[in-house]
């Protein structure tokens, strides 16, 4: 156990402002891989499979350079200058083996189902490091199913794109707002140039025809904005829109625990200078600086909106301007319609 909390580490690379990560998954198939000569995509995956298998498969096989976990831990498995297999067969603006200018990043979860705000801002902000890294725009941040496309067989007669739905919430216009992404692809050129077909009707329908089938995860989701803002005011000299990103909060409390010789601790509001009483009402959580995070419905869980934060003490439920604090809620009780308060 030593291993995992000693092997937490500062990437030096990263440079002020830097994401953490954990190089405890790092795989052993890096000497083995080439260096990568250009990075001209990032693209994002969806696992499909929980934490502990996907971090053990990926690292095995060299399969990504990061991991993200629902708790918003990132995990660094082949080194970002070396190519990962990522895409498998995939094709993007008539070149071939997007592993070859790609970087990739796994992301624990499913391509149709909401991921949690924290994780979803530790995606933002590894994404925003790694686009002022290479200067990649954002419609260069695509989904797997973006590149990936299937040979001939017995359904699909010719090369067609819809191999896989991979990472498929990503292309979706709420998640990307979410992940602070202004611009989209907005068509396929391989398809536009008959390189190839369109084997999957509804991917296509999410990835270029506006079919945003994340809108409803995520009816009155404000928390993300007050951590991109963040990140956004924090322009590096030469690349004004994106700027190195400091660690989401979840990121830096976790890490808090943690030794990091190298870092200042996280920002936090003194305990000293904040009222003794609990908030009282919405207002007065508005007032103390929280922001309401997502509302629990179908398939909203008070783990998806808070992540591990879910039950902690700075971490508040209102129900008609009721306000309950996250370590003194019965998970029983946490109902359809509740919201989820943060602090900023
Ligand atoms: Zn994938």
């Amino acid at each position: 156990m030593r291993g995992a909390v000693a092997l937490l580490v500062l990437l030096s690379a990263f440079g002020a402002g830097a994401v953490d990560m954990s190089d405890r998954y790092r795989s052993p198939r890096n000497p083995e891989r080439a260096i990568r000569r250009t990075t001209e995509l990032i693209v994002l995956h969806t696992t499909e499979a929980p934490a502990r298998s996907s971090l053990n498969k990926v690292s095995d096989r060299g399969e990504c350079h990061f991991c993200v976990t629902e708790d918003g831990s990132i995990y660094r498995i082949v080194d970002r200058d070396r190519v990962a297999f990522h895409a498998g067969r995939s094709m993007w603006n008539g070149r071939e083996d997007v592993d070859k200018f790609s970087i990739g990043i796994e992301c624990v979860g499913n391509h149709d189902v909401a991921m949690g705000v924290v994780q979803l801002r530790a995606i933002s902000a590894l994404v925003k490091e790694l686009q002022s890294m290479y200067r990649i725009p954002d419609e260069c941040v695509v989904a797997h199913s973006h590149v990936a496309y299937g040979a001939p067989n017995k359904w699909q007669k010719s090369k067609h794109r819809g191999r896989k739905r991979c990472g498929m919430l990503f292309a979706t216009a709420t998640v990307r707002r979410m992940l602070g992404l202004a611009k989209r692809p907005t068509s396929d050129a391989d398809v536009r140039a008959r390189r190839l077909i369109v084997g999957d009707p509804y991917l296509e329908k999410v990835l270029y025809g506006g079919l945003d089938t994340m809108a409803r995860f995520y009816p009155t989701v404000v928390a993300p904005k007050p951590a991109l803002a963040a990140i956004r005011a924090k322009p590096a000299p030469s690349q004004p829109r994106r700027s190195a990103a400091p660690a989401p909060k979840a990121q830096q409390r976790a890490a808090a625990q943690k030794p990091q010789p190298a870092k200042a601790p996280p920002p936090k509001a003194h305990p000293k200078l904040l009222p003794k009483t609990p908030p009282k009402s919405v207002a007065d959580l508005r007032a103390r600086g929280y922001a309401q995070c997502g509302t629990i419905s179908v398939g909203v869980t008070a783990l998806k909106v808070a992540g591990s934060k879910w039950n902690a003490s700075d971490t508040y439920y209102t129900i008609r301007d009721k306000v309950i604090p996250g370590d003194r809620i019965d998970p029983a009780r946490i109902e359809k319609g509740m919201s989820v308060w943060m602090r900023k």
